[in-house]
């Protein structure tokens, strides 16, 4: 009996965290996982971002392979009750550690990794990442940080399967220094990573308010039919809505209160932006947001 319940309870400690990952299709060839709009806590696993995979004859490509290594072997199973068929590219979006963890898994599988030359800061640092930190060893498990096969400066296509994947960096620095999108052109099917946020706030603390401004205008002209967002669930062509406003207006407010002498210390009783306030993570980010888009207005005013 006793030897029963060790068994029991060592399958449960055992068994890995399951997030219970659903993909939805956008298109022909073209699936989603949305991630949970929050922070990232032990309880959602780091699950709080959206990946997605397009299948093609001769394999599947992976966008962005999410927060740790179980997720990207999880998502993986998902994708083999589509079709058994090998990953055969996965493209890293941007930097943050929510969108990129499950390289390690999918470099087990033989897929060549692609993404920004900031990535690799992480492979050179191989310290700790916010992940790891909040997730513990447990739910990090098989988690490793891996070398990319190929760095995108500027911009890459690949063709696989019949199908042509454009991979450009559309300014120099917005979400972060080397955002990455996809352009699926005879689908019309724009990855945009973090440049897209929707049900939630951005965070401008490695970004651009101006850059990101930019970007969302370079994507506007794709007219792409679906536009797939870092974080959020609305991907249709009004998917850059939501974010373009809140960065809009808060440039504009800003620019007044400078206009005023609205000092730093002043700014986050000036700019308080209430429209915004049922966004997700509206009180986790927006007051740093307002500092870090500030102090970008301010320079750019001394510069003129
Ligand atoms: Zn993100």
């Amino acid at each position: 009996m006793k030897s029963v319940v060790v068994v029991f309870l060592l399958t449960l400690y055992l068994q890995a965290f399951d997030y219970h990952l659903v993909a939805q299709k956008l298109s022909g060839n073209v699936y989603c996982f949305f991630g949970k709009t929050e922070n990232i806590t032990k309880q959602n696993g780091g699950n709080i971002v959206n990946t997605c995979f397009i299948k093609t004859k001769e394999g599947f490509v992976v966008i962005d392979s999410g927060p740790t290594y179980n997720y990207a072997s999880q998502a993986y199973k998902q994708m083999q009750k589509i079709a058994k068929l090998p990953v055969k590219y996965v493209i890293i979006t941007h930097d943050h550690d929510d969108h990129w963890q499950g390289n390690s898994f999918y470099k087990s599988k033989g897929a060549l990794l692609i993404g920004p030359r900031t990535y690799e800061q992480n492979v050179i640092a191989g310290m700790q990442t916010r992940m790891e930190r909040i997730l513990g060893k447990e739910l990090y498990g098989k988690t490793k940080i891996v070398k990319l096969d190929t760095v995108v400066d500027d911009n890459v296509s690949i063709t696989i399967g019949n199908e042509k994947f454009e991979i450009k960096q559309l300014v120099p620095i917005a979400h972060t220094k080397g955002d990455l999108i996809v352009y699926l052109a005879h689908a019309k099917v724009l990855f945009a990573g973090d440049l897209v946020f929707n049900d939630r706030l951005t965070s401008l603390r490695d970004g651009s308010i101006l850059g990101s401004l930019e970007a969302l205008k370079k994507i506007d002209a794709y007219h792409a039919k679906v536009i797939v967002g870092g974080h959020g669930r609305k991907t249709d062509a009004n998917a850059t809505i939501a974010l373009k406003t809140y960065l809009s207006q808060m440039k504009k407010e800003i620019l007044e209160a400078q206009d005023n002498d609205i000092g730093m210390e002043e700014i986050n009783k000036q700019v308080t932006m209430p429209n915004f306030a049922k966004f997700k993570l509206y009180n986790v980010l927006h007051k740093r947001n307002v500092l870090d888009a500030y102090r970008e207005l301010e320079m750019m005013e001394d510069d003129e």
